[in-house]
């Protein structure tokens, strides 16, 4: 098939970049688009959207690659790539930064820090601003500060018909609601954001660590702790066969931090490599971030916990834990509450507000045969997680949901409907778990 009409930089399987430049971040992904195209500004993306509708080519939108299940990338379409736009401007004058939809978090931290703000990202230096945002967006500073989303003052957007839209408070609104939490890949090729930011210069680090003795009592301190935990405090906590670890931001003294964690630091088997510390707030970023390596191969899923775990729930979690295939394979933590609970479920389409946190399965591996065995035991461990929680959190999706509209917005998911049809009613922008227009 003929490329004409396509702009950018188009690399098609005949270039010997194509081999790499294909892969996602979760290497157990592999699709081989027909071409991909990095979009340097918002005409090549609307070439790109013409292009396809022209030829009836099926399309996807990416940018930092993140996704867990591989939803930016698919046999024979042509991937709109949009990480060439990339730049980061910061305006000292009304504390907003406007971000282009290439950029990634590990730019954004470093750019906006070197100003004084600390932007409300998440955690991995890696992951693109387009796939955090558009799905709500976690972090450790999200109960201080909201969902990364809940920052977004305004953004621009390739729509179904190529054009170029501004979206926000007063222009599209229901666009800009639909995107704050149900935006990728549904709506359009969004190609750059405006947010607030805060000012900030030194935060409190946490970086906790204990052996695996403690896991029962852990889970159970935390769902009992979080139900009136300071907001100034966002944790990411995650337990295995080999031990615990608990990472997070507190917004204010490290003295204060140490009251506030008081009982977990009571916790037997805390090890002597854990610390908190009082940092300036991009040496705390660097530190979480420091964490992730280079891609793997994972299979991963999170969901929203409303009910309190009964001792037999958080037995059976120490379980699954125990029969882990191996060393990497982790239920996580995710603390929500806080400023994200300041809104009600409908302010945008990021639906389970009220959750107190999300529980994530993770499972790594390196060899490509090894893949069923811990895919199995992720399924294995989400059909009971299934049993204890309400929802799924769509950053962290899942290809095994039934019914994933309803899962992973509530009651958003009729009015998202109705949006889709309005904006992209031919549904152009689809995967396999688009709103359905
Ligand atoms: C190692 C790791 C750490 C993570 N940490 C966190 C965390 O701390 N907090 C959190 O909330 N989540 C986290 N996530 C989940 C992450 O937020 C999602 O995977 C997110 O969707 C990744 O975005 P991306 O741009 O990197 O990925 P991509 O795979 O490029 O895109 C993700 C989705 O967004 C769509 N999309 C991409 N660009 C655009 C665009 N310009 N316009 C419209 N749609 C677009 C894609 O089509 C796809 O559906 C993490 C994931 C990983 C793998």
């Amino acid at each position: 098939m003929r490329l004409n009409g396509l702009t950018g930089r188009v690399i098609t399987p005949s270039d010997k970049e194509y081999p790499t430049l294909r892969l996602e971040y979760n290497l157990s992904i592999n699709k081989f688009p027909l071409a991909i195209v990095y979009c340097y500004t918002p005409t090549d993306v609307s070439n790109a959207i013409k292009w396809c509708r022209k030829h009836h080519v099926g399309l996807r939108i990416r940018t930092g690659k993140h996704n867990y299940e591989g939803y930016s990338t698919d046999n024979g379409v042509i991937v709109i790539d949009t990480t060439p736009m990339d730049k980061i401007e910061v305006n000292t004058k009304n504390d907003t930064v406007k971000i282009q939809a290439g950029a990634r978090l590990g730019n954004i931290y470093s750019i906006t820090a070197e100003k004084g703000y600390a932007f409300n990202g998440g955690t991995c230096p890696t992951v693109g601003i387009s796939g955090l945002v558009l799905g709500g967006g976690i972090g450790l500073s999200c109960r201080n500060f909201g969902l990364v989303s809940d920052n977004l003052i305004e953004l621009q957007l390739v729509n179904a018909k190529g054009d170029l839209i501004t979206a926000n408070n007063h222009i599209h609104r229901d666009l800009f609601w639909a995107c704050r939490g149900a935006g990728g890949g549904n709506f359009g090729v969004v190609t750059s954001y405006t947010f607030r930011l805060h000012k900030v210069n030194y935060i409190t680090l946490i970086q906790l660590r204990w052996n695996n003795i403690s896991r029962g009592k852990f889970i159970n301190l935390w769902q009992c702790w979080l139900r009136t935990a300071d907001k100034r405090i966002s944790c990411f906590a995650g337990l295995s066969k080999k031990g615990i670890y608990l990472n997070g931001f507190f917004y204010g003294p490290k003295s204060e931090a140490e009251k506030i964690l008081k009982e977990f630091l009571l916790l037997p088997g805390l090890l002597d490599n854990s610390l908190i510390e009082y940092v300036p707030f991009i040496d705390a970023v660097k530190a979480i971030g420091s964490f992730y390596g280079p891609p793997d191969r994972f299979k991963a899923t999170g969901r929203f916990v409303y009910c309190h775990l009964s001792k037999t729930n958080i037995r059976n979690l120490i379980k699954y834990i125990d029969c882990s295939p191996g060393d990497d394979c982790f239920i996580r933590l995710y603390t929500l509450g806080g400023k994200i609970k300041d809104f009600s479920s409908d302010y945008s389409a990021y639906y389970y507000r009220d959750a107190s946190y999300i529980i994530g399965i993770t499972a790594d591996w390196e060899e490509y045969e090894d893949g069923n065995i811990f895919k199995n035991w992720v399924s294995q461990v989400f059909k009971y997680v299934e049993t204890i929680t309400n929802g799924s959190y769509v950053n962290f999706p899942y290809a095994g949901l039934k019914y994933y509209g309803y899962e992973y917005y509530g009651e958003n998911y009729g009015t998202l409907r109705i949006i889709k049809k309005i904006y992209d009613h031919d549904n152009v922008f689809r995967f396999p778990q688009s709103i359905e227009p």
